[in-house]
């Protein structure tokens, strides 16, 4: 049975730059032999317009069926005065927990070609490929109690609860050894277990699950220290998992290091290898509708699905090495253009990838 793929085009440039993702897959598709059942969805601003919904119910049940999402983006400012419940955002949010998509993979690959548009110096950054392994539906974000009270005193004070059971961690755990087993096989576990009692909890559980895979290296290292690490020498990074508060800031980082953000894409994995992929950006809304946004971010997050739900290990490798052959031979979209190069339109940008597929 061939897999089944739902598309989510999403807002403002979503629409464009998936165009380009569909002329990939179809060479994928028709020429690579890649089996799959295509179908698409109405998320976000474009669902509210058409149905009252950001999160249609057909668009539920079609994700529910699907074994994979691609996500452009959402969002716009014409939804902004839209009370919470019905703003595109909840659209991606209801996604996220109703499919259970525990796993946040953010992964931070900075194209030697590109070594340039870093603020780091090119040495420390150039070529680097690094994935962040965020725990996206538990912690301190969603811990009970919380809230703010006033005291007897008549001073008021806030509080969060961080929370992991053990289940929780496990299964972080083995989502993370498992992309290990798909990349360089060294793991590094961030946490904070010189003072918080979750973190030595996590430790011990992230230990024992790593038992199970004999071939991953697996190292833990303080919160505060990968921080510094991540700034000062990144490229020690294979693969780091962490809490999902932790893992909200040191992704940003990693993906700053880069320098681009319509380079880079993501994925939110169950526990059975479904996932939604998408790019780390927004919907652009200041360049929508001309052809200016850099699809790559998009095509990079097809070949995440290829890698992490299809098992398409070479054709992720093919499409990767496609879009590095398209930077080599010069193509710039104006958000990674440098003073040589002349701006490339998404389309072009599209169709250079798709013509180094087919000669790949
Ligand atoms: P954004 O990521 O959309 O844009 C930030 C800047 O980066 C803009 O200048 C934009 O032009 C540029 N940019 C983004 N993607 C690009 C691409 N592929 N190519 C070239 N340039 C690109 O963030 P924002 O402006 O803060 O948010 C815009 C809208 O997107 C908001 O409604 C926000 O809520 C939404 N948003 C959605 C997602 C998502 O769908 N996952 C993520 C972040 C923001």
């Amino acid at each position: 049975m061939p897999h089944k793929l739902l598309i989510l085009e999403g807002d403002g440039i979503g629409p464009e730059i998936m165009a380009e993702a569909r002329k990939v897959l179809e060479v994928l598709r028709r020429d690579l032999g890649l089996a799959l059942e295509v179908e698409q969805g109405l998320i976000g601003g474009a669902a509210y317009d058409a149905t009252g919904s950001p999160l249609p119910e057909q668009t539920l049940r079609l994700a529910r069926e699907a074994d994979a999402l691609l996500l452009g983006a959402v969002g716009g400012s014409q939804y902004e005065h839209l009370p919470r419940e019905l703003r595109p955002e909840r659209g991606l949010l209801g996604l996220r927990s109703e499919l259970g998509l525990f796993s946040n993979l953010r992964p931070a690959i900075l194209y030697p070609q590109l070594a340039a548009a870093s603020t780091l110096r090119p040495a420390v950054v150039s070529g680097l490929d690094l994935m962040i392994v965020r725990e996206l539906t538990g912690g301190i974000y969603f811990g009970q109690p919380r809230g703010i009270r006033t005291l007897s005193t008549g001073e008021r004070e806030g509080y969060n609860t961080l929370v992991y059971r053990e289940s929780e961690i496990e299964r972080i755990a083995r989502s993370a050894l498992d992309i290990a087993m798909k990349r360089d096989r060294r793991l590094c576990s961030v946490d904070k277990a010189n003072v918080l009692e979750v973190s030595e909890l996590w430790r011990e559980v992230m230990t024992s699950v790593a038992q199970d895979y004999p071939q991953v290296q697996l190292s833990h290292m303080y919160v505060d220290n990968a921080a510094m690490q991540l700034v000062r020498a990144p490229k020690q990074f294979d693969v780091v998992v962490t809490a999902n508060m932790f893992g909200d800031i040191l992704s940003d980082a990693a993906a700053m290091l880069t320098g681009s953000i319509g380079m880079l894409p993501s994925a939110s994995l169950d526990g059975a290898g479904k996932g939604m992929y998408e790019p780390i950006h927004g919907s652009a809304p200041d360049i929508a509708g001309r052809s200016r946004a850099n699809p790559l971010a998009m095509i990079l997050s097809l070949a995440m699905l290829l890698r992490y739900t299809l098992d398409q290990a070479d054709l992720a490798a093919r499409l990767e090495r496609s879009v590095g052959a398209v930077l080599d031979a010069g193509w710039r979209t104006q958000d990674i253009l440098s003073q040589r190069a002349r701006e490339a339109s998404t389309v072009q940008m599209g169709d250079a990838v798709v013509a180094a597929l087919r000669s790949t």
